[in-house]
């Protein structure tokens, strides 16, 4: 049988807001809003463009015709120009030989109009890519994936970095937290994504994990993030559970469900438990485009001074 209490009248009226509070869902963790900042970003590289004397050049360049490919080296170029930079396109045929394409890339290392060339990946596959990449002029690298901008970025001096890093740094620093001190865990260690984010967040003093597909008892790992990257590939792998409550999520995948895009992450429930969270799409993908533009400025800068 249930004991009823008695509760004299003026302590009832005094449990009635602690009752509420109690049954309060904490806030829901507000939304960083990648299209917004990637404009900002923008923003400040036509303004940067707008103190040159000269117009910076970036040519993309695409070899055989992978669908994706041709959408992201089209926007590419057509941002460049709408900012003000000579993008230029250069398209050849999938039977495009390796050693014509290092042609093309030297090429455009001696041709002193262009500051910035990005070979599009994947290659056809009688084209060895890591031969590709070490042919472009570290100066003119800003995709950032030349291993002498890799090895500046790590040992944390000047360097063209990685677009989709950049902006993921750009991202947690628009929340306004300090990232020194925080405890960073990047989820995936891929050489475009997870070991520049890592070693771009140690450079700001964070404390950062990475873990991979060999990662023990990741779940435990993850929840000491006061920062989460996740860079997997796996649609929704990051759950509820493994988030500690307020931290910073940011959310790299891209991810095709039932015609839909999602992300490594599951935005719904981990977004209760978060302070600050990517959507996707809208997060972390319209800063990359953004941070090239960016990078096209700084290699221009640094080439022509
Ligand atoms: P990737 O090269 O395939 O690397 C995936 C990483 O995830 C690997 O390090 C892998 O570990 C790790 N991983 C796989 N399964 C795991 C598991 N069960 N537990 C823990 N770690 C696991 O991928 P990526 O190129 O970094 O891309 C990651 C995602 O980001 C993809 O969805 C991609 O489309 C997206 N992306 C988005 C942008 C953008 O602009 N928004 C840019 C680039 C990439 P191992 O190393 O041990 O195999």
């Amino acid at each position: 049988m249930a004991v009823k209490r008695f509760i004299p009248k003026k302590f009832a009226v005094r449990r009635a807001p602690f009752a509420v509070v109690i049954q309060a869902r904490p806030m829901p963790a507000q939304i960083i809003d990648g299209k917004k900042i990637a404009s900002q970003v923008e923003a400040e590289v036509r303004d940067a463009l707008a103190r040159l004397p000269y117009k910076p050049g970036l040519v993309a360049v695409r070899v055989g015709n992978d669908p994706a490919s041709e959408v992201y080296v089209r926007n590419k170029a057509r941002k460049a120009r709408e900012l003000g930079i000579e993008g230029d396109e250069l398209v050849f045929d999938a039977s495009m030989t390796e050693a014509n394409l290092l042609a093309e890339v030297r090429r455009l290392n001696s041709d002193n109009n262009v500051d910035g060339i990005l070979v599009q990946l994947p290659l056809p596959k009688q084209i060895d890519s890591k031969k590709v990449i070490e042919a472009i002029d570290p100066a003119k690298d800003v995709d950032g994936f030349h291993p002498i901008n890799v090895g500046l970025l790590h040992l944390g001096r000047p360097a063209l970095v990685p677009c989709t890093p950049a902006g993921i740094l750009r991202l947690i620093a628009s929340t306004g937290n300090s990232i020194a001190g925080a405890r960073a865990v990047v989820i995936g260690r891929s050489d475009i994504v997870g070991k520049p984010v890592a070693a771009l967040l140690l450079q700001q003093n964070a404390t950062v994990t990475i873990c991979h597909s060999r990662t023990r008892d990741l779940a435990s790992v993850v929840r000491e993030g006061d920062i989460v990257v996740a860079a997997i590939g796996k649609p929704r792998f990051v759950t509820a559970g493994m988030i500690k409550p307020a931290a910073i999520v940011i959310d790299v995948g891209i991810n095709r469900v039932d015609e839909k895009l999602v992300g490594d992450v599951d935005f719904e429930r981990v977004r209760e438990i978060a302070s600050w969270i990517t959507p996707v799409p809208g997060g972390v993908g319209p800063m990359t485009i953004a941070m090239l533009m960016n990078n096209t400025v700084t290699a221009a800068r640094m080439r022509r001074r």
